[in-house]
């Protein structure tokens, strides 16, 4: 069968983030996505009005399940929502439950990009930092680069996380809003491999972080080398964000929905 990746990821309802945003992204990136599911959010396509986390029990219970089953040639986690969860996920790697080098990329999600909170910051930035040695990828927005690190500069932000552990950062400005064109850069083990520049298509995108993350997934599952996936991952999410779908056309503020079935040209 196609390569497996197995998400640790919260249902969205709008469908544009969440496990729903994974499942897509990956099948576009040539695998299938498997969902160990963390939290269950209550969100329109604008704002996150709550969620309720699952127990940790629960989400190992789910994903061993998978593990057992199914051929997973990858791990992605995105929202965990409570620390006891991110333990139980860092517990899986360190004992190995999760065969040593599986590729595993982590979205550490703290809030949505609509502003709602999606978990208690501090205490799930104190248990991410556990995670990270376990990262072969962190995809942080600038806000949880700056949280996770500490640090206000992005590069120096990106070099102490790879100092932590996690063997590369990819970093995108696209939440500074006010930083014209988005730059990218790939940083590993705490050098810059890869720097790029991409135009700052108009609007804002609900789901854009976990689809870049997933795609990236999905193609280390089937074999790219991370610098070829993460090229691979900015040209899909790019026509996706083109092809978006807009909920409230007639309000220019309102997010819109990355369309993840775009025709995309390799
Ligand atoms: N995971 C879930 C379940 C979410 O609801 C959200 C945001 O709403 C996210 C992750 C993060 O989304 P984004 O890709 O917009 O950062």
């Amino acid at each position: 069968m196609r390569p497996v990746v197995l998400c640790f990821s919260g249902l969205d309802p709008s469908g544009g983030a969440g496990l729903q945003a994974d499942i897509e992204a990956i099948g576009q990136a040539g695998a299938h996505a498997a969902i160990a599911c963390t939290a269950i959010t209550i969100q329109s396509s604008q704002q996150v009005l709550g969620f309720e986390a699952c127990a940790a029990e629960l989400v190992q219970a789910q994903a061993t399940t998978v593990l057992d089953d199914l051929p997973v040639k990858a791990i992605k986690s995105g929202m965990l929502g409570t620390t006891d969860n991110i333990a139980m996920l860092t517990e899986l790697f360190a004992k190995q439950i999760i065969a040593k080098d599986t590729p595993f990329i982590l979205d550490p999600v703290l809030v949505a990009n609509s502003g709602g909170s999606l978990g208690d910051e501090q205490t799930l930035v104190a248990a991410f930092r556990q995670l990270l040695p376990y990262a072969t990828i962190i995809t942080p927005n600038t806000h949880e680069l700056r949280a996770l690190s500490g640090e206000q500069d992005l590069h120096l932000g990106a070099k102490k996380l790879c100092a932590e552990g996690c063997h590369a950062v990819l970093v995108k400005t696209s939440h500074d809003f006010d930083s014209g064109d988005i730059e990218q850069y790939l940083y590993v083990q705490g050098e810059m491999v890869h720097k790029s520049i991409l135009p700052r298509l108009l609007g804002e995108f609900h789901g854009s972080g976990c689809s870049l993350a997933s795609f990236i997934a999905g193609r280390l599952s089937v074999g790219d080398a991370l610098i070829d996936a993460v090229k691979a991952a900015d040209n899909w999410i790019t026509q996706t964000l083109i092809a978006a779908d807009a909920p409230h056309p007639e309000d220019k503020q309102a997010q819109l929905i990355p369309n993840r079935f775009v025709c995309f040209k390799r």
